[in-house]
């Protein structure tokens, strides 16, 4: 079984009409993989509904507290891309487990979306690497340690690039 924790981020964003803006809603990833026809057994449990801008240390606790917690080895956490990197090496601490952060720059409800592709990534990624913390995104997998969010390019990317 792999268990996917939900936190928010904008792969999670709906629109919000008396705002004019997006707010993150319920997680449409249970509803997505619906659609996939996996063959595996997948958990979904939402931990956060937060852009990840707004997360705290205590969230990145309460992250780590469940992925700790988690019967499953292997977990894919979806996230907002900005602080993706800094819950990656909050989560240095777990070594048993396979663990794959994930996200999108549009929302995964958006027909133009880079959701699917990404959460479909992490969950072969958590299935086939070793333990430890990875983040896949932009069709590659990355050391959290290593790498950053290239605000301007819209892309992740290794750290010393
Ligand atoms: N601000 C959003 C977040 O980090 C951006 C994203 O998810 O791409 O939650």
């Amino acid at each position: 079984m792999i268990e996917i924790l939900t936190t928010g981020g904008t792969i999670d964003k709906v629109y919000f009409d008396a705002k004019s803006s997006f707010q993150v809603g319920d997680s449409p990833i249970a509803e997505l993989l619906k659609e996939a026809n996996l063959t595996i057994v997948v958990k979904v449990t939402e931990v956060l509904r937060k852009d990840s801008l707004e997360m705290t240390d205590d969230d990145r606790a309460q992250i780590f507290q469940a992925v700790a917690a988690s019967r499953s080895q292997q977990l894919v956490i979806t996230h907002g891309t900005d602080t993706m990197v800094q819950t990656g090496c909050a989560l240095q601490g777990i070594t048993e487990k396979t663990v794959v952060l994930t996200g999108a720059m549009q929302p995964a409800r958006f027909r133009a979306t880079d959701a699917l592709f990404n959460v479909a990534a992490a969950l072969t990624a958590a299935q086939t690497l070793p333990p430890g913390i990875y983040i896949a995104m932009n069709g590659q997998i990355f050391d959290p340690r290593t790498t950053r969010k290239n605000v301007a390019e819209n892309r992740f990317e290794a750290a010393d690039q």
